[in-house]
């Protein structure tokens, strides 16, 4: 990477990351405490307040850089008329309310200092005639496997056990599952919502058509709340899983590799998916000699052959580390598919320090775009003790067969969606925090020049600036602006990158 293009790109990614900390949430005065305790009563008692036995973990967020937003109320919803009654008190106390299913949104968006609408309690899921099953809206990725295994079935989902079912359909949902099925909301066939004034309605492809369009994909905590999800499953495959990396000397392996990763796997059959991970060595691993490790991760719904003669070119440049016998995790192994998903590529997902940022495009990726991105990964500024790295998921297939203005969920054209992660850990130096964050934006400024400048809505990015709205939904925002003033005229959900009203 040139100098001067790299000066360029980390002095933006500094003013991006200042642009961020200086903005703030909008913010209410607090009703007094009269009124949650009036909420409390009309709940039957079901509003945890902060002095009480288990609030604290009802309310931090799963990405801890938020835990300092803490909610004066939880409501713990078992029902819509639970959720309708948080409606009219906070339409009438001047609340905006804040829903969370799982936790799990990047950017913190289920996070409030006022009220959380928390939905965990609504996990029942129901098989349905016609293949059809329905989700409740506080339901995890767990309680979905647990439900489809038990039924023998499939959806795209994916790979983390405390992720919401609700904030994954609802931004469209990536799962290996998607090059074969479409993207999770793709499945959608229903969607119960209680609307800002408290009515609950059924929203399908017939009735209440646009409500239903903007469910599939125009972002969760938008619309209402979402109480259950009709989903149409799918038959469950054997599959053969993989789980390989690449440890090396050669300085130029990576790049060589990744290139034919990259254009070799775009051609794949649709059965099959996969993820890349490239780590960024810090500066200390760097003077120990460290460089970069690429990994790959995915399924193919179909036996070990067939994905080694998908395999076979990428092996060709370099075969991967050899993987210990007792290794469950890791190899390449015929498997069946629940038991692929939960022994092998799930992963827990826990509390964590975080900041992601996509890109999705399409096509070869240009040789200099490769190089650019390696040298990104060889100068992490700073050292941590949590790992940061850059990814591609890979897209395409059946998500790609859909018209953008179908559904919501915009992004019907790539190959891949690039993704670089920083993460940290509550006892690194702040300074080295901040370069990273820094690094990143420069990184993702960047790969600019080579990729798309839509993001991906359910991996909200804070710090994308005025052209949020843009990136996660393109052509769709007008529609999405004027069905959030049909059904949100007033705006009581509102949040940093909530959808404005039309
Ligand atoms: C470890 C981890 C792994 C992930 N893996 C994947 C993956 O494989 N594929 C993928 O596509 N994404 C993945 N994501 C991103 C994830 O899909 C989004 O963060 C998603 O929004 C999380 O949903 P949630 O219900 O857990 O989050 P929450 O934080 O509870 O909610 C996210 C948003 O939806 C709103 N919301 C929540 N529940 C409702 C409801 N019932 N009705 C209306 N609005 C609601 C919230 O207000 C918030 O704005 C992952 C995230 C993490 C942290």
């Amino acid at each position: 990477m040139p100098l001067a293009l790299r000066r360029r790109h980390f002095l933006v990614g500094i003013g991006g990351f200042a642009a961020f900390a200086g903005r703030s949430a909008p913010a209410r005065a607090l009703p007094p405490d009269s009124a949650w305790n009036d909420l409390k009563t009309r709940l039957n008692g079901a509003l945890l307040q902060p002095t009480d036995r288990g609030y604290l973990d009802a309310a931090l967020p799963q990405n801890r850089r938020y835990a300092d937003r803490l909610p004066r109320g939880i409501a713990s919803c078992e029902n819509a008329d639970q959720v309708a009654i948080c409606l009219h008190w906070s339409h009438e106390n001047n609340v905006h309310p804040t829903i969370r299913s799982g936790g799990h949104s990047y950017a913190g968006f289920s996070t409030t200092r006022s009220l959380l609408i928390d939905m965990k309690h609504l996990k029942q899921i129901e098989k349905l005639p016609g293949g059809l099953v329905r989700v409740g809206g506080g339901a995890l990725n767990r309680d979905v496997y647990a439900a489809l295994k038990a039924i023998d079935a499939t959806i795209t989902h994916g790979r983390c056990d405390g992720v919401g079912a609700a904030g994954f359909l609802l931004g469209g949902g990536i799962g290996f599952n998607m090059r074969h099925y479409g993207v999770g909301s793709d499945l959608l066939r229903a969607t119960d919502v209680v609307k800002a004034d408290g009515t609950a309605v059924t929203a399908t492809a017939t009735d209440n058509k646009d409500l239903f369009w903007a469910c599939n994909g125009g972002g969760g905590g938008n619309f209402g709340v979402n109480t259950s999800f009709t989903l149409a499953t799918q038959e469950v495959k054997p599959v053969t899983v993989f789980n390989l990396s690449w440890s090396h000397r050669a300085r130029d392996l990576p790049g060589r590799l990744l290139a034919t990763m990259l254009e070799t796997l775009r051609f794949a059959p649709d059965e099959f998916g996969s993820k890349i991970s490239i780590s960024a060595p810090s500066p200390t691993e760097r003077r120990n000699g460290g460089d970069v490790h690429i990994g790959l991760l995915g399924q193919l719904m179909g036996p070990r052959q067939a994905l080694m003669d998908i395999l076979g070119p990428i092996f060709k440049v370099a075969h991967p580390d050899p993987v210990r016998s007792e290794d469950k995790k890791h190899g390449i192994r015929e498997m069946g598919y629940w038991d692929a998903q939960t022994d092998f590529l799930s992963e827990a997902g826990g509390a964590a320090l975080y900041q992601e940022k996509s890109r999705f495009y399409g096509g070869k990726l240009a040789e200099t775009a490769i190089g650019t991105a390696l040298a990104f990964a060889r100068a992490l500024p700073g050292n941590s003790k949590k790992p940061s790295e850059f990814k591609f998921f890979q897209t395409g297939g059946k998500m790609n067969k859909r018209a953008p203005t179908d559904t919501a969920f915009v992004h019907r054209s790539s190959d891949w969606l690039f993704d670089v992660e920083v993460n940290w850990d509550a006892t690194d130096v702040w300074r080295d925090v901040e370069a990273n964050l820094a690094w990143q934006a420069a990184f993702h400024e960047a790969m600019g020049d080579y990729m798309s400048d839509c993001c991906y809505q359910n991996f909200p990015d804070p710090t994308l600036g005025r052209n949020w709205a843009q990136a996660y939904y393109g052509e769709n925002l007008d529609r999405l602006k004027a069905i959030k003033k049909d059904f949100d005229g007033s705006g009581l959900f509102t949040f940093e990158q909530g959808i404005p009203v039309g």
